[in-house]
């Protein structure tokens, strides 16, 4: 095991733009793959604690990709003692600066809530920003944990009355009328997180998709509620 009591040394590091700051660089580009070596045994022994002596030097240069896998050894507890913190801050640190590796693990942390609270829209929507950056198999879990909130949602608007039109920060919460309701489950009508905030996305007369402000069947308006609002 390695002391690493020095940590939070790291991030102060990277701001100090210097004359010497391409050498930097260049030696943390270097440590951070010599890292990677002992990482996958590339010319030497497998060796954890070696991969995460790498990867430190490299973040306190201000290695970003070091920072996630840094982050990665951490949760894992592989050459480190295993700590949820560091890990969510590394890859936090990284999945900030669109690291997709750092969003995808960070993503399936949330979805089982380990080292931070549980939260599946946020692990849905980092999964698949990885995805859209082409980390492989992100695609997979994306959909996968899409699939379970989707179900989740329809369960619950099939148990909620018809009586408004509800939308929180990260989905339909409730729909005003049967057509709604169809539209909804079967997503003819879907939640988007438009610029302007949350909103529901359908069709026009024309058949061109458009945002709608209130009920196309029944006209009620669109009401914003807290996500865990009680029914
Ligand atoms: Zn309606």
């Amino acid at each position: 095991m390695i002391n690493d009591a020095d940590d939070s040394e790291a991030i102060n590091m990277v701001s100090e733009k210097d004359s010497g700051m391409q050498d930097i660089e260049e030696e943390a580009d270097k440590l951070y793959k010599t890292g990677l070596d002992y990482l996958y045994g590339t010319n030497v022994p497998v060796d954890y604690a070696k991969a995460a002596e790498c990867f430190r030097s490299a973040c306190r240069m201000g290695s970003l990709p070091a920072r996630r896998e840094l982050g990665i050894l951490y949760a894992s507890g592989k050459g480190v003692q295993p700590d949820m913190e560091k890990a969510v801050r590394y890859l936090g640190q990284a999945a900030d600066s669109l690291d997709p590796s750092a969003l995808y693990h960070l993503g399936l942390m949330y979805e089982v809530g380990s080292g931070v609270p549980k939260d599946m829209q946020k692990a849905v929507r980092m999964l698949a920003y990885a995805a859209e950056m082409g980390f492989p198999g992100a695609d997979i879990d994306a959909e996968r944990v899409d699939a379970i909130l989707t179900e989740q949602r329809n369960r619950n608007l099939r148990a909620r009355p018809l009586l408004r039109l509800e939308i929180s920060d990260v989905d339909v919460e409730a729909a005003c009328c049967k057509p709604m309701l169809d539209s909804l489950l079967e997503q003819s009508i879907v939640f988007i997180d438009s610029y302007k905030g949350p909103a529901l996305l359908g069709e026009d007369k024309d058949g061109m998709d458009a945002v709608l402000d209130s009920c196309p069947f029944c006209g009620a308006p669109i009401h914003i509620v807290p996500r865990d609002k009680k029914y």
